[in-house]
């Protein structure tokens, strides 16, 4: 635990980024989550995807963006992405953060850049998923995402298992019809804002298993996508699934680059529509410390090979 919010701290402070950039075995570390730095690296990871009878997402890597420029330039990667997307004719679609198309310049900059990037979604027939941030954007980007949804019906977002807002969160995207991906919250909350425990976190997200999957959701037209590498959660969407005999392409299993593949094709033999997340970019520091985060054994992994670099 307490290491965990020691790398969360540390991943709001990219000067140890650039530090670690410089050590090559970073670099090659980095590599296992991240697919390079080019956009061309992400497509070629999720053109192979593909072939697999996996879907891919990809992400440019980037957040909290401070001037107009860096957030028009985001912009305008995850257009041409669509592009490309369409033209490579991929089973892909973007999933982005606001903070790198601007929201913290303002709503109605993150809301324009954010437009742009739907509009070309739409006009290529593919949906754009918004990524949920710290708690500080919680509100703005559920309100934003139930503010373009009705216009944009290829608009999909995320909620998290550690919030304790989340039950009330998921139950006007119900009403809303949502295309919902359901994580378990991957940045350092206060304890009066998120569950400090795992144990509760994956209890919640037990419950929201059932809640997204329950026939009146359904029914409204919600599309879960549940991010997780959790196996005993995937085997409740699983169970759910087959109960209750929902199709397999009313919902989804979303995992990360470089985590688990072994399970991603298991799930995907079984019959599951499964979803890797491919991201690309130069701005890896606090996507990778996230990562680390979540797993200390990938923290050793790290040290033990920087003790013989
Ligand atoms: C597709 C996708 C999109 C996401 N989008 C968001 C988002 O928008 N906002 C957000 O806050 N979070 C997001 N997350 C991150 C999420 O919140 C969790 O932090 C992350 O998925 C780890 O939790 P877990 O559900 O895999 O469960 P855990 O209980 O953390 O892990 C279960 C098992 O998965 C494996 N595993 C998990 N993480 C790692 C790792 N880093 N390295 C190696 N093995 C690992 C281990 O075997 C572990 O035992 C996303 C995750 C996925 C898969």
């Amino acid at each position: 635990m307490i290491l965990r919010a020691l790398l969360l701290a540390l991943s709001t402070r990219p000067r140890i980024g650039e530090w670690m950039n410089r050590l090559p075995v970073t670099r090659g570390f980095v590599r296992r989550f991240v697919a390079g730095t080019a956009a061309d690296d992400a497509l070629a990871v999720i053109a192979d995807l593909n072939a697999r009878g996996l879907q891919g997402a990809v992400t440019y890597l980037g957040e909290n963006v401070r001037t107009p420029a860096e957030a028009e330039h985001a912009t305008e990667v995850y257009v041409q992405l669509l592009d490309e997307i369409k033209r490579r004719n991929l089973l892909a679609l973007p999933s982005l953060k606001l903070t790198h198309l601007g929201l913290d310049l303002g709503e109605p900059v993150g809301r324009a850049n954010l437009t742009r990037v739907l509009e070309r979604g739409r006009a290529t027939g593919t949906r754009v998923w918004i990524d949920m941030e710290s708690s500080a954007y919680t509100e703005r980007t559920l309100a934003l995402y139930a503010r373009l949804r009705p216009t944009y019906a290829n608009c999909a977002c995320v909620v998290q298992a550690y919030l304790r807002r989340t039950p009330a969160d998921v139950e006007r995207l119900v009403e809303l019809g949502a295309t919902v991906r359901l994580c378990k919250g991957a940045y350092r909350e206060p304890r009066e804002i998120a569950y400090p425990d795992k144990r509760d976190v994956d209890q919640a997200y037990a419950r929201l298993i059932d809640r997204l999957l329950a026939p009146d959701a359904l029914g409204r037209g919600v599309y879960p996508g549940f991010a997780t590498h959790d196996e005993r959660l995937i085997a409740r969407v699983r169970d759910r699934a087959a109960e209750r005999r929902i199709a397999a392409d009313r919902f989804e299993i979303q995992m990360l680059y470089g985590i688990r593949p072994d399970l991603g094709a298991a799930l995907r033999a079984q019959g599951l529509a499964v979803r890797v997340l491919v991201p690309f970019g130069e701005d890896w520091y606090g996507y990778f410390m996230r990562r680390l985060a979540e797993r200390p054994a990938n923290l050793l992994f790290l040290l033990r090979n920087l003790g013989r670099g």
